[in-house]
């Protein structure tokens, strides 16, 4: 029965000290609210990860926890390890202290807090995982909405499902957090992985709200970067396509120089060549440079996996 239902919020925070404050006492109403209603029970709580910052985050969820020991916990990385790792550890230290499902959201609840309740009633009709679809990217700037668009699109085009304007706010049962649990690579891409692994899963649309205090910890750099780990982790597309890009060149150099060997032996007519000898050793060239790169990024992918180091270090945990 839904009123059984120990519901978790968990939260990511990266030099968040001026929000916790705020947002504890917003998602605080929502528990209240849906123990209300009878949706969840009593035993409830929020989880807030601190992300290794480095201004007084730890010590407004510190806070916040000695305020409501039995609704609000939370743990400290050592380091900054990125907003995905922040978001794992945070489901699987709800894991661990016990929850039937939980829910993830933006310290700066950019992300409709509202809208919990209804993923909370599709979790009650049976569904496993519930996705968060941002209705718009209003919000965004243009790089952010154009890198964003390209990046699903070319997602689809290698072949790795996920929804489209998916972010990571998102409902999961205690079922899926055992899956989660058992996969150990060290760059999880949740957002391919959820998808991946099945479940009966549902969508909820939100609106995205604007950032009210500080501002976005995400830059082109932590993008591009999320947006590599996502294909190289998910997808092999890319070094199939170094194939094919190989063999195509191949063909190429091989009608060339036959083209240059009778040019030369039989026509007579070739000159000193030096226009077509550069733009062919620039384009091969530039092309090779680039190949090189993208198995690059799968052998550091690789790398980084076989030394099965730790995902993220926990510092303290107050639950
Ligand atoms: N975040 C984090 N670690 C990081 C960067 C961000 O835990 O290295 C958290 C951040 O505190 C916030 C969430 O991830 O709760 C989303 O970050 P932000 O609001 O800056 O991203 P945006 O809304 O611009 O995508
Ligand atoms: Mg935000």
């Amino acid at each position: 029965m839904s009123q059984d239902t120990r519901f978790a919020i968990v939260v990511p925070c990266f030099n968040e000290a001026d929000l916790i404050e705020s947002t504890s006492k917003r998602l605080l109403e929502v528990l209240k609210d849906l123990e209300q209603k009878r949706l969840i029970n009593d035993s409830s709580y929020i989880y807030f990860v601190d992300d290794g910052s480095d201004d007084e985050t730890w010590y407004e969820i510190a806070k916040a926890v000695a305020k409501h020991p039995n609704n609000i916990k939370g743990c400290r990385f050592t380091t900054n390890c990125g907003n995905q790792k922040a978001l794992l550890a945070g489901m699987l230290q709800a894991r661990k202290v016990g929850c039937d499902a939980l829910i993830t959201i933006d310290a700066d609840l950019q992300q409709d807090e509202n809208k919990i309740e209804e993923f909370i009633k599709k979790y009650d009709e049976g569904y496993k995982i519930v996705f968060g679809i941002r209705n718009d990217r209003k919000t965004d700037d243009f790089i952010k909405k154009t890198t964003a668009l390209a990046f699903y699109k070319l997602m689809e085009k290698l072949g790795v499902k996920i929804p489209k304007n998916h972010s990571d706010f998102r409902l999961v049962s205690k079922e899926v957090l055992d899956v989660l649990e058992s996969y150990k690579e060290t760059d999880l891409f949740l957002r391919g992985f959820f998808y991946k692994i099945g479940f009966r899963r549902t969508n909820i649309y939100f609106d995205v709200k604007p950032r009210k205090i500080g501002k976005s910890k995400f830059n082109l750099v932590s993008l591009t970067s999320l947006a590599v780990n996502g294909i190289t982790s998910f997808s092999i597309v890319p070094l199939k396509l170094i194939c094919v890009l190989g063999f195509i060149c191949m063909v190429l150099g091989f009608i060339f120089g036959l083209w240059a060997l009778i040019s030369k032996f039989i026509l007579h007519t070739s000159t000193d060549g030096w226009a077509e000898a550069t733009i062919l050793t620039c384009f091969f060239g530039g092309i090779q440079i680039f190949c090189i790169g993208i198995v690059g990024e799968y052998l550091g992918q690789i790398y980084r996996e076989v030394k099965h180091r730790p995902r993220y270090l926990i510092e303290q945990e107050l639950d």
